[in-house]
C-alpha cells in the first residue's frame, strides 16, 4: 500500500540521516534476501534439484555486486562431499490413510530406500524394559513394520547386537516424536526409516497394516561449495575479521515438502550480506573477509574443508563471528564460547550494558554445533551467536520467511559492528 510505503520511506530516510555511520542494512533489502533464499525456487538449499548451488550463485552474484574481492574464481572454494538424498516424496500409509511427507512425517537421514507392506510390531515398554527381551528371538521380524517411541530410542539401541541384528531384518521402522526434527547423514545403512509425528500413535496397534515407498540416492563425492569473498583492510591488511554464515540447509524431501530454511540460517546470509555492504562503504583497517558456508547440516564440512584448506594463514584472524540463526532474539542471545576467550567477550558484554540491546545472553564454551567449530580447535577467537526465543520453527517445513520475525535484526547488525569497530584500533 502506498501510504504505508511513503512511511517506510520517510523513516529510512531520517534512519539514515541519523544512524548513517553504524547503521548498515535496512529490512525491507533484508527480507527480500531472506525471501529469495528461502523460497522454493532454491529447494531448502539442499543436494535434491540443484538447490544448493543455486543458492550459492546467488550468494556469489551478489558478492559481486558488493564490490568484494575474491581468492578463487566466482568465488567459489569447491569441495566434494557425501550425502543421502530422497529425489521422490516418500510415501507412507496407515491402513487406507494416506499420510503427507514433511508434515506428518519425514524419513531418517540415513534410510535406504525400499517399497513394501507390512504389520505393526510395537516395540513398547513392555517389550523394552521386559526381563529378558531375547523372547524376542522367537519372532519372525521380516514382514513387521517396528514401530517405538522416540522417548524410547535410546533403550532400543542398547538392546542386545544379536537382537537388533534381527529387528534390523523388519522392513520398515517408524519412529513417532512429537516434534519431526529434519537432519541429514553422509551414509544410507538404515532399512526404510519414518518418523512420525506422536498424534498417529494410537492408530498404530500391532497388527497394524502399513505401506511405504521410500526412494534414496546416496550421492558420493558430490562437489559443492563455499562462497569467500574480501575487503582489504587500509592500516593492518595482515589482520582479519571473519564473519561466516552457512547458506546450505536440509534440501527437500520429493518436491512437495520443503525445509526452506528462513531463520536457518537464511537470516544470518542475509546478514552476512549486510555487513559485506557495510565494511565496502565504510574502511575498516583490517581486513573484512566474508565467508558463506556449504554443507554445515552435512556435519559442518563446508568449514572443517576451508579451516583444512584456508586461501591465507588462519592465524591472521584476530575475531571471527559465525552467525546463525539470527532471525529472532526475544529473549537475548546464545553465545557459543564466550567462557573460551571472556577477554573479547566482555567488549560484547560492556557494549549491550550501555546500550541495553538485549536482555539476556548465555554465556556458552565450546560446542561443535556450528561453522565456528573447527576454527576454535585451531586457536582462532571465534564465536557462535544466535537468537533466543520467538517462533518454535525448527529443522522442519514451517522454518518459513513470512512468519520470520526479525525481532532483534537490527541490534544484533548493531552490536556486532560496534564490537569489531573496539576490537580493531586505528593505530
Ligand atoms: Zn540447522
Amino acid at each position: 500500500m502506498y501510504k504505508i510505503r511513503k512511511k517506510v520511506i520517510i523513516s529510512y530516510i531520517l534512519c539514515v540521516f541519523f544512524q548513517q555511520l553504524s547503521w548498515g542494512q535496512d529490512l525491507h533489502r533484508v527480507r527480500k534476501t531472506i525471501d529469495t533464499l528461502a523460497s522454493a525456487s532454491f529447494w531448502g538449499r539442499g543436494y535434491t534439484f540443484n538447490g544448493h548451488e543455486l543458492a550459492a550463485k546467488f550468494i556469489a552474484k551478489e558478492f559481486k555486486e558488493i564490490g568484494l574481492k575474491n581468492y578463487e574464481k566466482n568465488y567459489f572454494q569447491t569441495f566434494p562431499i557425501d550425502i543421502n538424498t530422497f529425489p521422490n516424496t516418500p510415501a507412507l500409509y496407515i491402513g487406507e490413510q494416506k499420510l503427507v511427507a514433511g508434515k506428518d512425517f519425514i524419513v531418517q537421514p540415513a534410510s535406504a530406500g525400499g517399497i513394501g507392506k507390512g504389520n505393526v510390531y510395537l516395540l513398547d515398554s513392555a517389550f523394552l524394559y521386559a526381563e529378558n527381551p531375547s523372547i524376542a528371538t522367537d519372532i519372525n521380524f521380516t514382514n513387521k513394520v517396528l514401530v517405538y517411541e522416540s522417548k524410547h530410542e535410546k533403550k532400543v539401541f542398547e538392546l542386545s547386537k544379536q537382537l537388533i541384528k534381527r529387528l534390523l531384518q523388519a522392513n520398515c521402522w517408524i519412529k513417532c516424536s512429537p516434534k519431526l526434527t529434519m537432519s541429514l547423514s553422509n551414509e544410507a545403512y538404515l532399512p526404510p526409516t519414518f518418523e512420525l509425528n506422536s498424534q498417529y500413535l494410537p492408530q498404530l496397534k500391532n497388527g497394524a497394516a502399513i505401506t511405504f515407498a521410500l526412494e534414496n540416492q546416496l550421492l558420493e563425492k558430490y562437489q559443492t561449495q563455499n562462497i569467500v569473498g574480501y575487503k582489504k583492510g587500509k592500516k593492518n591488511a595482515d589482520s582479519i575479521i571473519v564473519f561466516s554464515a552457512h547458506y546450505d540447509h536440509l534440501g527437500t524431501l520429493g518436491k512437495e515438502a520443503i525445509f526452506y530454511g528462513a531463520n536457518d540460517n537464511a537470516s544470518g546470509i542475509s546478514m552476512l550480506l549486510e555487513l559485506a555492504r557495510h565494511y565496502t562503504a565504510h574502511h575498516s583497517p583490517y581486513t573484512v573477509v566474508f565467508i558463506a558456508f556449504g554443507a554445515e547440516e552435512a556435519g559442518l564440512l563446508g568449514s572443517k574443508y576451508f579451516v583444512e584448506n584456508p586461501p591465507f594463514e588462519l592465524s591472521k584472524i584476530k575475531l571471527l563471528v559465525n552467525l546463525d540463526l539470527v532471525g529472532t532474539g526475544d529473549e537475548g542471545l546464545g553465545i557459543v564460547n564466550a567462557t573460551v576467550f571472556p577477554q573479547q567477550f566482555a567488549v560484547f558484554d560492556k557494549i549491550n550494558q550501555e546500550k541495553k540491546y538485549f536482555s539476556r545472553f548465555i554465556k556458552r564454551g565450546k560446542a561443535a554445533n556450528s561453522d565456528h567449530y573447527f576454527f576454535t580447535e585451531k586457536g582462532v577467537p571465534s564465536f557462535f551467536i544466535y537468537g533466543l526465543g520467538g517462533i518454535q520453527a525448527y529443522h522442519d517445513i514451517d522454518d518459513k520467511a513470512a512468519t520470520l520475525p526479525l525481532t532483534k535484526y537490527k541490534e544484533i547488525f548493531a552490536i556486532i559492528t560496534e564490537w569489531v569497530q573496539q576490537l580493531t584500533p586505528k593505530k
